[in-house]
């Protein structure tokens, strides 16, 4: 079975198309949360993740497009970009981003959008907080995004090593524990501005990364229509 990891889309649909025409057919859809912020089709990405069947995890812009506090501590162009969600999705993408559960074992394999310990908010980005996200959750697998930078931490007998994927990575999953990140789709913030996914093989027990290009610009005239704020639409740019 192949399953496409995705990651922090945040409402950037010509990003989530590019990387699925890109990936070719998969079994399932996975999806660990921030399906919306920052980007101008929250709605669409939505409806195309419910026709995917995809499965995943809430992150902290879903929870606060959909009235959650969470909004108190974002930055202001993320909250403008909150407020401006807010006021046009649709109540079905209300619906549908309120029944995401913070956490999912699927396939023993574990989904949280920050880390295990702390689903919503935390980053994973340090060996320290890797080692403590080991402790918090009970799979030999965990998948997380949030940081928006492709990464894995694996765990071999106590040490904890750092591996960054790059396009066309392959990580063998053995019997080491691992913490996965796919990367962002729909706002890379490793310098690299293309896309970034994962997919996982569950019989040859590998995932790969895949970096994909696409329409940036057509993204930007997307955002800049609706008034979303200047540095959001440049940084697609970067990748930062
Ligand atoms: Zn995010």
């Amino acid at each position: 079975m192949r399953i496409a990891v995705l990651s922090d889309i945040h409402s950037n649909l010509i990003a989530l198309d590019a990387v699925l025409a890109s990936i070719g057919t998969v079994d399932a859809v996975w999806q660990l949360g921030d399906i919306v912020g920052y980007g101008p089709q929250p709605d669409a990405v939505v409806e195309r993740l419910v026709e995917l069947g995809a499965i995943g995890v809430r992150g902290n812009h879903d929870a606060a497009a959909v009235g959650g506090s969470e909004i108190e501590y974002f930055n202001v162009d993320a909250r403008r970009a909150i407020e401006w969600t807010r006021r046009v999705i649709r109540p079905e993408t209300v619906a549908y981003l309120a029944a995401l559960p913070e956490r999912l074992v699927e396939d023993e394999i574990t989904m949280v959008h920050g880390s295990p310990r702390e689903p919503t908010w935390e980053y994973v980005t340090s060996v320290t907080i890797a080692r403590a996200s080991f402790a918090a959750f009970a799979t030999r697998v965990c998948l997380h995004g949030h940081t928006h930078i492709p990464a894995v931490f694996r765990d071999d007998r106590g040490t904890i090593e750092l591996v960054t994927p790059g396009h066309g990575t392959t990580l063998t999953l053995d019997e080491r524990r691992v913490l996965v990140n796919p990367g962002s789709v729909g706002q890379p913030r490793d310098g690299d501005p293309r896309a970034s996914c994962a997919v996982i093989d569950t019989d040859r027990s590998e995932v790969t990364w895949h970096r994909v290009a696409y329409d940036i610009t057509a993204v930007q005239a997307a955002m800049r229509a609706v008034d979303l704020p200047p540095r959001l639409i440049a940084r697609l740019d970067h990748g930062l």
